[in-house]
């Protein structure tokens, strides 16, 4: 896998070390608040799993599926949601996990239906931010690493599904996705 990636963002100790630092972050922001954690598979799940042991307070998880993509590298632009949730989040404090915002309508979409799901407060915690292409007023609230407009994957994050296991965040090849 590592002959289709053209350069490594960001390797395996500077994730760790972000992470731990957005976990703490976190833990102190929402100290005695219970909130939930919300990851939007796939992507988030490596992400998710990491962030979670490095909050030091009581919350709880949940996951729920939504997809733009498709298998192409170009986002679709309609956010289709495939798995739902299965917590109550009516009166509670929400934090959305994402792995990447891109332009930003996968995140648009969530946000409303959080709301009118009655949740008190959402907030989203991305690991990647991708502002070059943001197609709606918005920004996460936590950000583990702003990038450039390239398309990356590792860590979660995939190209037709392949990828995510990889511990470090690296550019795929154009050819790869030409
Ligand atoms: P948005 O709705 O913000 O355009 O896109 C959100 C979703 O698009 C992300 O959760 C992710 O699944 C996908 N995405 C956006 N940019 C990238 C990228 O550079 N690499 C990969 N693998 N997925 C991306």
């Amino acid at each position: 896998m590592r002959s289709d990636i053209q350069e490594i963002l960001l390797d395996e100790e500077a994730i760790e070390k972000r992470v731990s630092q957005l976990g703490a972050k976190i833990s102190e922001d929402y100290f005695g608040k219970h909130p939930i954690l919300i990851g939007i598979l796939k992507g988030s799940a490596v992400f998710m799993a990491d962030l979670i042991r490095k909050i030091t307070i009581p919350i709880e998880i949940d996951f729920l599926k939504a997809s733009s993509y498709g298998s192409a590298a170009q986002s679709s632009g309609v956010v289709k949601l495939e798995e739902d949730l299965s917590i109550d989040v009516k009166g509670r404090n929400i934090i959305l996990v994402e792995d990447i915002v891109d332009t930003g309508n996968t995140l648009k979409y969530l946000l409303g239906r959080f709301e009118s799901l009655g949740a008190t407060e959402v907030k989203v915690c991305s690991l990647l931010n991708k502002p070059a292409r943001r197609e709606q007023i918005l920004s996460p609230d936590y950000i583990g690493f702003e990038i450039p407009n390239a398309f990356v994957v590792g860590y979660g994050l995939d190209y037709a599904q392949k990828y995510r296991n990889l511990p470090y965040i690296g550019i795929l090849k154009e050819e790869i996705y030409q």
